[in-house]
């Protein structure tokens, strides 16, 4: 199909300093959990955004000294000629698509804990980086950058800049964001600094003029210079000579870069979770760059609309539409835009899982796309499955993982029919996505069967109870059992194991709430899963007037939140909402009218007054269905929440598996050989 003329100014080409990108789809650095170990991994990764059109990657932060290393999170580095031929491997896989390789220079000064190399972490001043940010914490505090330290930091830039350039990188970016070193020059909280890069806003700003100017000088102008800024504090800050310290600094650095990289400076800000951050929501801070500046600016906001991408462009915001998790979800984005095709962007839903896998130490995981991160190990392809099948599979559950499931099969050339007794397809996100901030979960749904209806091998049962009659009788070559888990009322003991069931007048579990089941108030959500579903039943229950407190083992709520930035949003949403919070307790008994609760740690019983109980803890899987196909010898494949329940993004990747491997007896799984399998000639150094 022909390209919406709305769209072509998405494809114009624009000039970044010496170099030209084809279009305006501008990969900006986003961790990937990829680093030097794994570089075929990474190159695979990035390589594919290429091929699905976006006219520049960046691979994600690098460290440009030992001085600064992240660990345990995942840290790239550039710091010798190993680091040379690891990244060369991810600029080829980019430029064979015709798109520009970027990387993030990067020193993360008092914000890296060095906890591998243990060399004392830099600062300007021996502030530590956000005091309140515990996990992210060591005890160790930042040592007072002399002179010569700067000079070693501007120097380490240099000369990382060479290695970039010798690995065919095209845009090389000063990282002034985030808390990172740079950054904590620009800010007066962290830089009391009174010699010539500490006072007034232009002593501050010298740091990283110099920096540019290294970057520069070390590739003789023949690379890009990208200036990576985060402006949501600096924004906020008044100036006796500008509107706002933010624009005083991008005044001073107009001329500079030649490219501002413009982003917020909290995690849980900059990759807002769709539950409580919109689309688009950098604009009021990032919105002035282009009155300051001539040169090209990006930024991000979670951007799948090609209209609100029209938007930034010539509403005068951006010139170039960023993307880190819409490039994630769908890499194919931008050629879908250019093939007329944006029904079939794979929208990002804004979960966060993405980000969640950087903390946890691991390559990128993604909801909506579950090959991403296995584009090399497994050869999983976004668009194209890795082998044909023939014949019939029945999909039993149309829930994340059998939609998946039949939507992998289907492209694989298998006829595939879906059944679920339920009247509409969505499994679990039928009810969970009408919870209040989960509606763009949906897509998970949306995109799957917008995809199956288009799909003349595809035939979709709604309403559709399968026994195992039904199974024999249809006689499809393949089974797959797709049929979710469910929410037990088991209570959690004192040694935080489950324990027996509750039984007791008006205890609810999520299921029963699901199926229609309405709690008399006051309500006590009790929560030992730890993730959306017990605070999202809470906030659903308070918005329908109830009074409800909300109680959990952990010491926070939904304690592993904090992984995909939704923490700290979910405790405002249940201070607005007024929802008493209780903490560190577990529930020992419920009679219908009074709840009774022990602290975790010392046992002390206490007790609150509460009509209904909704327990949100253990879920189990298993099926019935699979159980008695078996027995009956015929052969099913258990996937999805049924198989082993987890979050959304695992469903979805058990049921691509399952799509993929369907009929296939042998299954490879490469391993990455590493860095040290790199020879790189003697003569490219
Ligand atoms: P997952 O996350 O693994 O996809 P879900 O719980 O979201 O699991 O979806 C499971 C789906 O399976 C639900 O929509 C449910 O209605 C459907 N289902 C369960 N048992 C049967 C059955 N016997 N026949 C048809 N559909 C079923
Ligand atoms: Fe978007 Fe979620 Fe995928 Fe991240 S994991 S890219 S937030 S869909």
């Amino acid at each position: 199909m022909a390209r919406n003329p709305r769209y072509d100014i998405l494809f114009e080409p624009v000039k970044i300093g010496p170099k030209l990108a084809k279009n305006r789809f501008f990969q900006v650095p986003h961790a990937s959990g990829m680093t030097n170990a794994a570089p075929q991994v990474r190159a695979a990764f990035r390589g594919m955004k290429a091929e699905g059109g976006w006219g520049v990657v960046c691979t994600g932060a690098a460290s440009v000294d030992p001085s600064s290393d992240d660990s345990p999170f995942p840290c790239a580095t550039l710091w010798d000629r190993a680091d040379i031929a690891a990244h060369r491997v991810m600029t080829e896989a980019v430029h064979a698509q015709g798109a520009l390789a970027g990387i993030e220079l990067w020193h993360g000064g008092a914000a890296a804990m060095n906890r591998t190399t243990r060399l004392p972490p830099l600062s300007p001043s021996g502030v530590p980086w956000m005091a309140t940010h515990v996990p992210f914490m060591s005890s160790a505090r930042p040592k007072v950058m002399d002179a010569g330290d700067i000079k070693d930091l501007i120097r380490w830039h240099a000369e990382a800049a060479m290695r970039a350039e010798q690995a065919g990188f095209d845009i090389l970016y000063v990282y002034a964001g985030m808390g990172y070193l740079p950054y904590q020059f620009l800010l007066s909280d962290y830089n009391h600094r009174t010699d010539a890069y500490g006072g007034s806003v232009r002593n501050r700003v010298r740091l990283v003029e110099e920096l540019i100017d290294a970057v520069r000088e070390a590739t003789h102008g023949r690379c890009a210079v990208a200036l990576r800024l985060s402006m949501q504090e600096l924004r906020g800050r008044p100036s006796d000579v500008a509107e706002s310290e933010a624009h005083e600094v991008i005044g001073l650095l107009r001329d500079a870069p030649d490219l501002f990289d413009v982003k917020m400076d909290y995690s849980g800000t900059d990759c807002g979770p769709s539950r409580f951050v919109p689309e688009g929501s950098h604009r009021p801070f990032v919105d002035f760059l282009k009155q300051v500046t001539d040169k090209p600016v990006v930024g991000v906001g979670r951007f799948t609309s090609p209209d609100m991408m029209v938007q930034m462009i010539r509403g005068g915001v951006l010139d170039f539409v960023g993307g880190a998790r819409p490039s994630i979800a769908d890499p194919f984005l931008p050629a879908k835009i250019d093939q007329g095709r944006e029904e079939d962007i794979r929208e990002c839903i804004g979960c966060n899982i993405c980000i969640s896998s950087w903390h946890d130490g691991v390559w990128v995981r993604c909801t909506q796309n579950p090959t991403a991160g296995e584009e090399w190990r497994r050869g999983w392809h976004p668009e194209k499955p890795r082998a044909q099948g023939e014949g019939e599979v029945l999909v039993v559950g149309g829930g994340p993982a059998g939609l998946e499931a039949a939507l992998t099969a289907a492209r694989r050339g298998f006829r595939v029919a879906l059944a679920d007794k339920a009247g509409e397809f969505g499994g679990r996100l039928r009810f969970e996505t009408a919870l209040p901030g989960l509606r763009q979960w949906m897509r998970v749904a949306d995109y799957r069967l917008g995809q199956l209806r288009k799909m003349p091998n595809v035939s979709l049962y709604p309403g559709s109870e399968i026994a195992p009659d039904d199974v024999a009788e249809f006689g499809a070559d393949h089974v797959v059992v797709a049929t979710g888990a469910r929410w037990t009322n088991a209570l959690c003991g004192a040694n935080e194991l489950p324990i027996a069931p509750l039984e007791a007048p008006r205890v609810y579990t999520p299921d029963d709430l699901a199926a229609g089941a309405v709690p008399e108030g006051p309500v006590a959500v009790f929560d030992f899963d730890a993730y959306y579903l017990g605070t999202a039943l809470a906030e659903d229950l308070a918005a329908r007037g109830l009074a409800v407190t909300y109680i959990t083992t952990a010491g926070a709520a939904a304690a592993w939140s904090f992984l995909t930035n939704e923490q700290g949003h979910i405790h405002s949403a249940l201070a607005r909402r007024g929802i008493g919070y209780r903490t560190l307790e577990r529930v020992t008994g419920f009679d219908g009218e009074t709840l009774a609760l022990a602290q975790m740690m010392s046992g002390e019983p206490r007790q609150i007054a509460a009509r209904s109980l909704v327990l949100v803890g253990l879920r189990q899987g298993g099926s019935a269905l699979h159980e008695a196909l078996i027995a009956r010898g015929i052969a099913a494949e258990l996937t999805g929440d049924a198989l082993a329940p987890g979050a959304i993004a695992h469903a979805v990747w058990q049921g691509h598996r399952t799509g993929e491997t369907l009929g296939l007896s042998n299954v490879m799984i490469r391993r990455d050989p590493g860095p040290g399998a790199l020879i790189l000639p003697e003569a490219a150094e």
